[in-house]
């Protein structure tokens, strides 16, 4: 899917075959054994990986997933991905990423502390404030770097902040980074709405994955006065023709668990949630949640891509032919990764920013990117997705021209 969006944006700029397979290898490469003692006292030896795509613009940046499904193949696509992500953009990161392949789920927290330390001894030598900076991901979370930050700041004799992002607030952490992505999301609707004269207050919203980032987006347009008609979570659908209490929604999902069962609400089926007629959709589930079975019945004016690649490309030729409007993922919800810079930016300079000036540079910066893509979306004719692409491609491949081949 990666590859298909890169080829179509490569196709516009015309770019030659050997700048096209310059700039999508990956840079760096690192497979690790991790070993572990374990709770009983036996060693499990797990693989882990870092790949650094591309640090022509900045230092690495991306998170680390543990998951009994990560592959190195898997890894190398995802730190592409950041690379785009971080120039659409416009912050002075390339694109990294890494995992290790285990089960969280069966591990005990001292596991996992001594799986993540041994792990972050080994790929001690390519991370760094100035050369790749980790984040979390999949069950990693913000005690998971407070951990590798730990490691690393041991082994340097000072504490080193800026090596990972995505840290609790009490050791560096930004504030607003943990509702930045549905921030960022909600600043992306904001553009949309003005672009399309769609009114925020009123419009009917549908969002697929009531979690962090698409409750906190839901809560965010309830605010706004939108009405946010059904949503989703793994256990259930839930409508309210009249909107959804997103308050106490939230309450409720807090206490239970789950959307499922919230009073006044009806259940639905996850096929009859796509297909409400609705202004806004929300995919904030998992990636191909919206593939060529399902793409036919959506009504939505606008999809704000939350989630990484929920639509298949099947799905994104379906609703570009029904002329719905797609704000792209590397656009969508770039909030997260625009906060993770300025994480760093604090950690580096050694400051604190309070919480609204970290939203209204974030809204700054959202506001100016989708601007930009949407540029090239009327000057070249071309959908949103791909628009996004050229711009992020564009950027790279300049810088690398620029910088020239060493030696
Ligand atoms: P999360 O785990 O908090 O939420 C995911 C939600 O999706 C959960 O409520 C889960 O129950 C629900 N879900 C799972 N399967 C579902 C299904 N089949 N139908 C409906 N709902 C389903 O995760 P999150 O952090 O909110 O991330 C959601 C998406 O956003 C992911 O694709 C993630 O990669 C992307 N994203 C998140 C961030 C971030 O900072 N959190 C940043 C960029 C992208």
């Amino acid at each position: 899917m990666a590859s298909q969006n890169f080829q179509r944006a490569a196709d516009i700029l015309e770019l030659k075959p050997d700048v096209r397979a310059m700039v999508l290898a990956p840079e760096r490469v690192l497979t690790v054994s991790v070993p572990v003692k374990m709770d009983n006292g036996l060693i499990t030896c797990f693989e882990g990986y870092r790949v650094q795509h591309n640090t022509t613009r900045g230092p690495a940046k991306g998170g680390i997933r543990f998951h009994p499904g990560v592959t190195l193949d898997e890894v190398k696509a995802l730190a592409t991905w950041m690379t785009w992500k971080c120039a659409v953009v416009d912050i002075p990161f390339g694109g990294g990423k890494g995992g290790v392949t285990c089960n969280p789920k069966k591990m005990s927290v001292a596991e996992l502390e001594r799986l993540t330390r041994r792990y972050t001894s080994a790929i001690l030598p390519i991370i760094g404030p100035d050369r790749d900076i980790p984040a979390p991901d999949v069950y990693t979370n913000a005690q998971t770097m407070a951990w590798i930050m730990d490691t690393y700041s041991m082994t340097q004799g000072h504490l080193v902040q800026g090596v990972v992002t995505g840290k609790p607030i009490a050791l560096g952490g930004s504030p607003g980074r943990n509702e930045a992505t549905a921030r960022g999301v909600f600043n992306t609707i904001e553009c949309v709405s003005q672009h399309l004269k769609l009114k925020i207050k009123g419009s009917k919203v549908v969002v697929q994955g009531f979690g962090n980032a698409g409750s906190i987006v839901a809560h965010l347009l309830d605010g706004a006065q939108a009405d946010v008609i059904a949503v989703s979570d793994s256990q259930g659908c839930i409508y309210d023709k009249n909107g959804l209490h997103i308050a106490k929604l939230m309450m409720h999902k807090e206490r239970t668990g789950s959307v499922k069962d919230f009073p006044g609400s009806e259940p639905i089926s996850p096929e009859e949630l796509l297909a409400l007629e609705c202004d806004f959709l929300i995919p904030a589930a998992l990636e191909n949640s919206i593939d060529s079975h399902n793409a036919h019945s959506i009504r939505a004016k606008v999809i704000a891509e939350a989630a990484n690649g929920p639509l298949t490309p099947e799905a994104d030729a379906i609703v570009d032919a029904k002329g719905v409007f797609v704000i792209p993922d590397i656009l969508c919800n770039a909030g997260g990764v625009t906060v993770s810079y300025f994480e760093w930016v604090q950690n580096t300079q050694h400051m604190a920013w309070d919480v609204n000036e970290v939203n209204s540079r974030l809204e700054r910066v959202m506001h100016r990117s989708f601007a930009k893509v949407l540029e090239i979306h009327q000057e070249r004719k071309v959908n949103m997705r791909t628009a996004a692409g050229v711009l992020a491609i564009d950027r790279v491949v300049e810088a690398t021209m620029l910088r020239g081949l060493y030696p």
